[in-house]
């Protein structure tokens, strides 16, 4: 027997057991492709980092390929192409299927909110010769990761007379920057006692502003005087307008090649706009679905999907209603019968922290997206768990369609855990699982994804709804 043949018990290990492959050994041909394709995707984060912005730039990528505002009333062809743009911060986009609309929708839904940090309402204050804003942070965050990162200033004021002012300062060449200071080592001895939960206190998240006072000694505060004035004139707002605004700090930085092999995508608000590009670009190329398809960019799931942006609302219910009513169908027949993928993130394995994994259950890098039967906590409290069905017909659209997948926990049980929008879409009565791209550093101010799991993401959302 050459040491080139197999055992027997090597052939038998191969027909009975299943492991993941990594797609760099098993097709290395996706690395050039999966690098084009995130080339764009690193243009759409840089020009969409709040849910505002990338509502806008997606309507302009949907406009472009022929798709048009949805109107209640009208009657809808195979083929024809609508969105519904729920108040600049939320947005559904549709293709109408060859299928009678009561055999169901094939629904992408990703969430385009990020972890940041908030303007306070009233934000504007001077303390020992410098301006500050006072912020409220948005989501879940690690507070000490967010000082000394440059910021930009990102938002919408809606003046007095309802103008609306849309606001980016640092995203520009040129532009000036905001940052968050935080202690030298050499007197950050009593800090560095806290626990690295309180190393950085809410309060203590205060974004330096300016420090140049204006000269007039009637005047109590100088330094935020001019840092208002300076305000004033370039965006025509006075401190009363604060309290009319929304205003997001999120890092200053754009989207980068990481790895001296380029092989990951280093950015802020990955999570979970990897999902929302990825699905946007699937439904925007898919020309004759044979369901008709729905794509949802879900805003506030970081806050717990609150809000009428939010999948807690009844936003995409009511689209569906009127989309039922319009094709003379029953609302109740179409969710029954449609089937969603709740586009989101997962924790990648890291080999510097593998106490919080379980290796066998957790998603890798350059292993394709990731498909998770459940989230939650404690016990998978809080999960839709996605039954065995569900699983079976996710995975085999997978197969057919030659997509690298994995299977994924968001962790080992009982270290954290989390939830996604697909318990929402649960309640509607359809049929859902949560899949999406593994993520390294997720919620930081700068998260890393691979180029060859986005592009297997966005392979999995195509066949998904072709
Ligand atoms: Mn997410
Ligand atoms: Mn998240």
């Amino acid at each position: 027997m050459s040491s080139k043949e197999k055992t027997e018990g090597q052939v038998l290990a191969e027909e009975l057991f299943y492991e993941i492959p990594n797609i760099a050994e098993k097709a290395p041909e996706q690395i050039e492709k999966a690098a084009e394709f995130c080339e764009g995707y690193k243009k759409f984060l840089d020009a969409g980092k709040t849910e505002r912005e990338f509502v806008s730039t997606a309507v302009s990528l949907l406009e472009e390929n022929g798709y048009v505002p949805f109107e209640t009333g009208k009657s809808y062809q195979p083929g024809d192409k609508v969105y519904s743009n729920n108040r600049g911060k939320a947005l559904i986009a549709t293709t109408i299927g060859q299928k009678p609309l009561n055999e169901g929708i094939r629904l992408n839904i990703a969430h385009i909110d990020s972890p940041r940090l908030d303007l306070k309402p009233n934000p504007l204050y001077e303390k020992d010769g410098i301006a500050l804003f006072k912020t409220h942070y948005y989501g879940g965050i690690r507070k000490y990761q967010w000082t000394t990162v440059p910021l930009a200033m990102h938002g919408a004021i809606v003046k007095a007379n309802g103008e609306v002012v849309n606001v980016c300062i640092g995203e520009k060449e040129g532009d000036p920057l905001f940052c968050i200071t935080d202690l030298l080592p050499h007197l950050a001895g009593q800090q560095s006692e806290r626990s690295l939960k309180d190393g950085i206190k809410g309060e203590e998240l205060n974004i330096v502003v300016g420090s140049i006072p204006y000269v007039d000694d009637q005047v109590k505060t100088p330094v935020k005087l001019m840092a208002m004035k300076l305000l004033h004139e370039c965006l025509g707002i006075t401190e009363k307008d604060f309290l009319r605004a929304e205003i997001e700090f999120v890092p200053a930085y754009k989207a980068s090649d990481i790895g001296i092999d380029r092989s990951l995508v280093g950015a802020y608000g990955q999570d979970d706009k990897v999902c929302a590009y990825t699905a946007l670009r699937a439904e925007v190329e898919e020309k004759a679905p044979t369901w008709t398809t729905m794509t949802v960019l879900a805003d506030k799931e970081e806050i717990g999907s609150s809000g009428n942006t939010g999948l807690n609302s009844n936003f995409v219910g009511y689209f569906i209603e009127y989309l039922a009513e319009m094709a003379g169908v029953n609302y109740k027949d179409v969710l029954a019968n449609s089937i969603c993928l709740s586009a989101d993130v997962n924790a990648a394995y890291d080999p510097t922290f593998p106490q919080v994994y379980e290796p066998q259950n957790s998603c890798y890098l350059n292993k394709g997206c990731v498909l998770t039967k459940y989230t939650g906590a404690r016990g998978k409290s809080g999960t839709n768990d996605a039954g065995a069905e569900l699983m079976a017909k996710v995975i085999q659209i997978m197969d057919d369609a030659g997509v690298y997948w994995q299977i994924g926990e968001l962790g080992a049980v009982d270290v954290g855990g989390g939830g996604t929008v697909a318990k929402f879409v649960a309640e509607l009565n359809i049929d859902v699982v949560d899949l999406g791209v593994p993520i390294l550093s997720m919620h930081a101010p700068f998260e890393l994804a691979s180029k060859l799991d986005i592009y297997n993401t966005y392979k999995a959302f195509a066949a998904f709804i072709r």
